[in-house]
């Protein structure tokens, strides 16, 4: 089905993982869309495969902590292709690690990307969705934003920080402005987010995570992406929790 032809989206953290299946799986459906992420030449390959299957994509060089650069990605987007219809406020990291080992600077970085990055791009493009009455923001949660795990207590934080976020937005937006807010809480995917875990034990453990299960695929939360984004405008799929199916 291509239900979302001649809508505008912004995809965050496009440069792999689940960013890069929802952005390519928007643009099957008739979107065009944004690709934002730091790792341009990622987003350049992108683009070449949407376009060599039909779809258009513009690359956005965007760091989501700093909000000049959110402010500069949406305007470059704004022109280039038009209003933004759809926002998947997607980029996050995970860094994994005992409290008692004080990594501090992880702590910092993942409540930088996962919780104030996702704020900036949505101060961004919120009031352009405010003005059209119109729009739709779907937030990447966790199941770490639903219940907590060991090892996991900062990204934890920032993830039910997402939910709890999206939670309130839905309520604000919804009924006085006529946005739809959708918050995905995938369970595990295959994708370079565990590359960033320094801690070896912690790393070993999620390897034998991957070991003892079929892990979803980026692909498998883009289509539910896209599920939520193509029903009837009257409908807002609020909250939507996948999981691999062997995942307890
Ligand atoms: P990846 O590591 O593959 O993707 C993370 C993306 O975030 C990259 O495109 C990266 O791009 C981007 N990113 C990181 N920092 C910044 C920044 N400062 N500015 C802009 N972009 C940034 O992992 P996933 O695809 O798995 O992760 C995507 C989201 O899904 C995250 O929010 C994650 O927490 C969430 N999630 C993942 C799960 C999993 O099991 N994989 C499960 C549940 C949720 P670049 O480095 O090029 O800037």
């Amino acid at each position: 089905m291509r239900n979302l032809d001649g809508k505008i989206a912004l995809v965050t953290g496009a440069s792999s993982g689940i960013g890069a299946a929802t952005a390519a799986r928007l643009a099957e459906a008739g979107a065009k869309v944004g690709i934002a992420a730091r790792r341009v030449r990622k987003l350049e390959d992108l683009k070449a495969s949407i376009e060599r299957k039909g779809g258009e994509a513009l690359v956005i060089d965007m760091d989501v902590v700093d909000p000049d650069s959110v402010q500069a990605g949406v305007a470059q987007l704004v022109d280039s292709l038009g209003p933004i219809d759809i926002l998947v406020n997607n980029a996050g990291l995970m860094p994994l690690s005992d409290i008692d080992r004080f990594k501090v600077d992880e702590w910092h970085r993942m409540v930088d990307v996962n919780v104030k990055g996702l704020l900036n791009t949505t101060a961004a493009v919120l009031p352009g969705m405010i003005e059209r009455h119109s729009g739709h923001i779907f937030n990447m949660s966790s199941i770490a934003g639903r219940k907590v795990f060991k090892g996991l207590s900062v990204y934890c934080a920032t993830k039910h920080a997402v939910t709890a976020f999206s939670d309130g937005l839905r309520m604000e937006v919804g009924q006085k402005h006529n946005i739809r807010v959708t918050c995905i809480q995938p369970g595990a995917v295959a994708t370079e987010l565990y590359d960033h875990i320094t801690d070896p034990g912690y790393r070993q453990q999620m390897d034998e995570l991957a070991s003892q299960m079929t892990f979803l695929k980026g692909e498998d939360i883009g289509d539910t992406i896209v599920f939520a984004a193509q029903a009837p405008a009257h409908v807002d799929v609020a909250e939507l929790f996948v999981l691999p199916t062997e995942q307890g």
